[in-house]
């Protein structure tokens, strides 16, 4: 046992007040032996309780080619585990990062509804912390330039810091000043050095994605003027688990993000929250605005309030909010396999909509493959002509929906459901229809 193991205290607390259901989970929770022992990526200590174990899978953004199909695929255990000290959700380090952001097929301005949201994140910012010519705003995991594109436009200085090189052209390509490097304190400093200093330093859907999440908080302190503001957004844990939302898991995605989780992180590194809004982007994100820590009572906005509440009601300082989840999983790889298995024995053609990284976990911790879903599309050029990771499902032009009119349109981004229907609502004309597996089976339409 390690000089961090409490777990005993917190299980006969949790008896006490939940007993049946605890003695249940004590079961199914896996213990990690002292020779396989796992630590915490924020705080070090040991992880002994599971969050949900999804078996092992392909990493869901390795599309394969067609000569790859031939070639055996690796595949790698997909097991997010939670700190019982600071609440950190995380997915077990099992694959090198190279691996992982070497050839990133995923362009921010592939959606319709992605580039809304980020003119109207351009514009509120501006206005909010009066950006203008003599303010400096930096974005790290800046992409294509999607979001600083704005700032470009309303004349206020930007650098892009982008880890894929292929993708950081684009931006500069664009007029969005980019370095192509991952961001951490070695970063950060040599852009001090520069004497770069921020007004405001974004960084929106990267925390969950940054292998040393100490080294990268502490890399975007360190760029802050004395007054600057960190903007982050990221997927809310508490709506993954509301939503049952398990396929958001896979391996490129190391953290699942509570506030509680995240003021404790930012906090170690010198800085406070003081405004947090809730976001429905990617099932239902947090965007959290912090600055340098003032003292002990930091004022905050009823947004954090709020969101403070939220999952104190949701019982996020217990290790039962987060144990049980793995109970949610089961009933809904049940009800799509059972679906799409009566779907063929009644002869429907099924086709799946949209390559994302949660369709990948989806099917793959199902065990689907083309016995049961004809074909995937996806808008993303880069994407069409290969083939979808463990599943091996072709991926093509959406126009092959309306080519070969399928029965059923299994949406697996169920995020962009809304979108999906409304630019594809012709599949109606031959009494096609929409389903969704998240988080419950849904024929729609
Ligand atoms: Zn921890």
């Amino acid at each position: 046992m390690s000089s961090h193991g409490r777990n005993a205290p917190i299980l006969n607390a949790a008896n006490e007040k939940h007993g049946r259901e605890r003695d249940a989970w004590a079961k199914k929770t896996t213990r990690i032996g002292m020779n396989m022992e796992r630590r915490c990526r924020f705080c070090n200590a040991a992880l002994e309780f599971s969050f949900v174990d999804l078996g092992s899978t392909p990493l869901a953004n390795s599309f394969l080619t067609a000569a790859q199909l031939e070639q055996p695929e690796p595949s790698y255990p997909l097991h997010a585990r939670v700190c019982h000290h600071c609440w950190l959700v995380q997915a077990d380090a099992v694959v090198p990062a190279h691996e992982i952001f070497g050839e990133y097929a995923y362009f921010s301005s592939m959606s319709e509804s992605w580039v809304e949201h980020a003119r109207r994140y351009a514009a509120t910012t501006c206005e909010r912390f009066a950006l203008n010519k003599h303010s400096q705003v930096v974005e790290v995991a800046s992409n294509d330039g999607y979001l600083l594109k704005h700032y470009v436009a309303a004349g206020v200085p930007v650098l892009g810091v982008e880890p894929a090189e292929n993708i950081a052209q684009v931006a500069r390509s664009i007029g969005v000043p980019t370095e192509a490097r991952f961001f951490g304190q070695d970063t950060a400093n040599a852009l001090v050095d520069r004497g770069l200093a921020a007004d405001l330093v974004i960084g929106n859907n990267v925390l969950a994605h940054v292998p040393d999440i100490n080294d990268f908080v502490g890399g975007l302190a360190r760029i802050m003027k004395p007054d600057g503001v960190l903007s982050l957004e990221f997927p809310h844990l508490l709506r993954l688990i509301e939503g049952a939302q398990f396929d958001t898991i896979y391996h490129e995605h190391f953290y699942y993000l509570s506030l509680l989780a995240v003021e404790t992180i930012l906090a170690a590194h010198g800085l406070a929250v003081f405004d947090v809004e809730e976001l429905p982007t990617h099932g239902g994100s947090l965007r959290v605005f912090a600055r340098r820590a003032k003292g002990a009572h930091e004022e905050v906005t009823s947004g954090v309030k709020k969101v403070r509440c939220d999952e104190a009601a949701a019982g996020f300082d217990h290790i039962d909010a987060y144990t049980t989840f793995q109970n949610k999983v089961a009933p809904i790889l049940e009800g799509l396999l059972a679906f799409l298995k009566q779907a063929r024995a009644d002869g429907k053609k099924v086709a799946g909509y949209g390559a994302a990284a949660k369709g990948n976990t989806l099917l793959n911790t199902c065990g689907i493959g083309d016995d049961l879903i004809d074909y995937v599309v996806d808008r993303s050029p880069a994407k069409q002509g290969r083939f979808m990771p463990g599943s091996k499902l072709p991926i093509l032009e959406p126009d092959r929906i309306f080519e070969t009119r399928p029965d059923y349109v299994l949406i697996l981004p169920w995020n962009i459901q809304d979108e999906v229907i409304s630019i594809n609502r012709s599949v109606s004309e031959w009494g096609g229809r929409f389903v969704v597996a998240v988080p419950e089976l849904r024929v729609l339409g």
